[in-house]
């Protein structure tokens, strides 16, 4: 099977064979090895010099571990939702008692930084304490402009949480220079591990306020992750065999090189983008507003999405997403992470191609 999921994505057979070695004891030398090369090695990939926390969970887990240790009830959110991933931001806030206002954007249409550093120069009084963005929006296809946003948020100081779960890696996330207090990540999506495993990057600011927030927290309690990761542990027993998968997967992303990397996803994005609008695919992005992970697209007239994922998987071995939530049977949506290459994505292509071909005389 092919994946061109927006995660999890194709995973390189070197990364999943070293996760069927036999397992480490995770309180003995070899895990703190193994944990330390991985928090070494993403913080590059963050651009920080922060810490870097290792969690056994989902990126959900990741952002409800960011958001839960940064704030406390009561305390009033500015949330800029692109799509549905930003909504469920929202929806952990709101389930520990934050305040959240939305600063609503169109779907398809990237945060416009006017909008945000106008609300944001009207707070006076600082009653908004945290400010909730997405990086990279899988649902819609949408990437923001984390630096064009970033001038605004520093000048009136909020925290910021942000969710870069399809996001890092394959673009840049320049966490330290553009002043970004908290970054989550997950291993399934653009360094191609499996799924299992969430990072949460915080910057001086964020550790600073670990000790001062109020919201319930007991697994995802990064005080105490903190404490762990501080003699190369975590809290809990990890998923070890998804860890030594992650630190392979890390090596190879080191290998590869960052700016490869960033040039590999643009140029599947690109590949995918030209080649669906070609076929009679109506791209859902703004222009400007592309995502380098995910493409998403209307498909062509007549075209029925689920027949059309159906036909992809069974007769081709390719498997792609529809839309989620309120997109869901409107729109089709190809990722362009994980271990492939040009000619799988040319494969994928020339699959599409066929499918809609026999569908319409
Ligand atoms: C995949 C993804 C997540 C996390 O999803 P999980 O299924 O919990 O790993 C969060 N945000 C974005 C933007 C994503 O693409």
């Amino acid at each position: 099977m092919l994946l061109f999921l927006p995660g999890p994505v194709c995973v390189a057979d070197e990364v999943l064979a070293v996760a069927s070695r036999p397992l480490i004891d995770h309180r003995g030398p070899e895990f703190a090895a193994l944990l330390a090369r991985i928090v070494e090695g993403c913080k590059p990939i963050f651009e920080t010099s922060g810490a870097v926390l290792v969690l056994g969970s989902s990126g959900t887990g990741g952002l409800e571990a960011a958001l839960t240790s940064l704030f406390s009830p009561g305390d009033h959110l500015l949330a800029c939702p692109v799509g549905v991933f930003g909504e469920r931001l929202v929806g952990i806030a709101q389930a520990f008692g934050c305040e959240v206002e939305v600063l609503p954007t169109a779907y398809g249409a990237a945060l416009d930084p006017a909008a945000l550093a106008m609300r944001l120069r009207a707070d006076t009084q600082r009653r908004i304490t945290g400010v909730l963005l997405t990086h990279s929006e899988t649902s819609t296809g949408v990437q923001n402009d984390l630096a064009a946003l970033a001038p605004c948020l520093r000048e009136h100081g909020a925290l910021t949480l942000v969710d870069s779960v399809s996001g890092l890696a394959a673009s840049p996330m320049r966490m330290d220079e553009w002043g970004y207090d908290a970054v989550v990540s997950a291993s399934q999506k653009a360094l191609a591990a499996p799924p299992g495993v969430a990072m949460v990057a915080l910057g001086a600011r964020a550790v600073g306020k670990l000790k001062q927030t109020r919201c319930s927290r007991y697994y995802f309690d990064l005080r105490v992750a903190l404490e762990f990761a501080e003699k190369a542990q975590t809290p809990w027993t990890p998923p070890i065999s998804i860890l030594c998968a992650l630190d392979v997967a890390l090596e190879r992303y080191r290998q590869e090189g960052s700016l490869a990397a960033f040039a590999r996803h643009a140029r599947h994005a690109q590949m995918i983008s030209e080649a669906l609008v070609a076929m009679g695919f109506e791209l859902f992005s703004q222009p400007g507003a592309h995502s380098v992970t995910v493409v998403a697209a209307r498909p062509p007239q007549g075209v029925e999405v689920a027949p059309l994922l159906e036909s992809l998987r069974q007769r081709y071995g390719v498997v792609l997403s529809g839309g989620q939530g309120p997109l869901s049977g409107k729109i089709v949506r190809m990722g362009t992470m994980g271990a492939i290459d040009e000619r799988d994505v040319r494969d994928a292509l020339a699959a599409i191609k066929a499918v809609l071909d026999t569908a319409t005389p």
